[in-house]
């Protein structure tokens, strides 16, 4: 079955015991068991498992074309998860220019979990080759990546990552299943902060692990979730499932929005710099044109007169809000170094857009009258 009849399939088969076409939300905290508790009906206690968030996994391991999915509360709940299941005196290499609360955790977090940690820029992958050690368990990319929008060549890091006997964890969230398939490239798990995208209406927090294969880490991962509490709600995954349904045709209109506020932007003098894998001249282009189906909904772009110029043009736009996170309908605008706080390596002249679902002409206008 092809993606976009999946995204709307996948996990929505209706109850078998009321034929209801939409899923039914299980809140129930208990299921009911034999006198020696055991399972009868394959869920006991709602930490474990319940049956709308067994749905949504099973949504996104069709869609990602893993084995199995595990769901969880948030994207660095899942992130956590991953980490919290190395043994300790493991070393993990991340990316310079990823999701800030990649930052956040292996500065204050990781020493204290026993975690050896390297950043390196994952767009050399030969710097991840020499930030390899004997004890590397774990490579983490994420492509597009989170400000700047860099690409990461997989298939060569999917490659170096093995060679070392060590895994390659994908945030795919950016990208989402319908535009790329790390698993495909040689990815062992993959992240997605279902917060953004794949909930798309910025009314619901998840997260999720797509794994290549059981073997290696569903147990352990499974237990982790159980014991550190970080599993999806039924309500959350409900909405979850129901962003799904229309996800595909999102990432259409959130891309083709960015592609050409991207090429807008590009004739402005203002502006210095834009960061959006789609344009020709972006140095990532022909890595994510064989990678990816279309480019994506996030951009970025760094204002000629640095902090002040930035700030200004933040202040100045009317339909864009100034807000945090991404994937929603609605277009948003940030200045990431201010979001991301003290230690930040994010230029300051940088805004970062979540392009919206409106009509990408009063995207264009709203920014080139905030720009002047
Ligand atoms: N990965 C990326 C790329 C993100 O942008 C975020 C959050 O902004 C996360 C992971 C963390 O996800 P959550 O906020 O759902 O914990």
């Amino acid at each position: 079955m092809r993606l976009e009849t999946l995204a709307v399939h996948a996990g929505a088969e209706p109850d078998p015991t009321t034929g209801a076409v939409a899923p039914p939300i299980h809140l129930s905290t208990t299921f009911v068991h034999g006198p020696a508790c055991e399972e009868t009906h394959g869920y006991s206690y709602i930490r474990e498992k319940n049956p709308t968030q067994t749905r949504l996994e099973e949504a996104m391991a069709k869609l990602e074309g893993g084995e199995s999915t595990l769901a969880f509360a948030s994207g660095l709940g899942a992130v956590c998860a991953v980490l919290q299941s190395l043994e300790r005196g493991s070393h993990v290499i991340f990316p310079d220019d990823a999701y800030t609360g990649y930052r956040n955790l292996y500065n204050e977090f990781l020493p204290q979990w026993g975690l050896e940690h390297s950043v390196v820029d994952f767009t050399e992958t030969e710097h991840i080759r020499s930030a390899l050690k004997k004890n590397t368990r774990l490579v983490l990319a994420e492509t597009p990546s989170n400000p700047s929008l860099k690409i990461t060549d997989l298939l060569a890091v999917a490659d170096i990552t093995h060679s070392a006997g060590a895994e390659l964890l994908v945030d795919n969230t950016f990208a989402t299943p319908m535009l790329q398939r790390p698993l495909a490239l040689g990815a062992d798990l993959i992240l997605h902060s279902l917060t953004k995208y794949c909930g798309g209406h910025s009314d619901v927090q998840g997260g999720c692990l797509v794994l290549k294969s059981d073997a290696k880490w569903r147990e352990r991962l499974f237990r982790t979730r159980m014991l550190m509490g970080a599993v999806a709600s039924p309500f959350n995954s409900w909405l979850i499932l129901r962003g799904l349904r229309s996800l595909d045709c999102r990432m259409e209109r959130h891309s083709s929005n960015a592609a050409k506020l991207a090429s807008a932007l590009e004739n402005l003098p203002k502006v210095e710099r834009v960061c959006y894998p789609g344009l020709v001249s972006n140095e990532g282009h022909e890595l994510a044109r064989r990678q990816m189906k279309s480019f994506g909904g996030m951009l970025s772009f760094q204002m000629r007169g640095g902090f002040e110029e930035a700030i200004r043009v933040a202040s100045r736009v009317k339909l864009f809000t100034n807000a945090t996170s991404l994937g929603g309908t609605e277009s948003l605008i940030e200045h990431r170094a201010s979001s991301e706080g003290e230690g930040t390596k994010v230029p300051q002249n940088l805004l970062r857009v979540s392009v919206g679902l409106e009509h990408a002409d009063d995207l264009i206008e709203d920014l080139q009258q905030a720009i002047g």
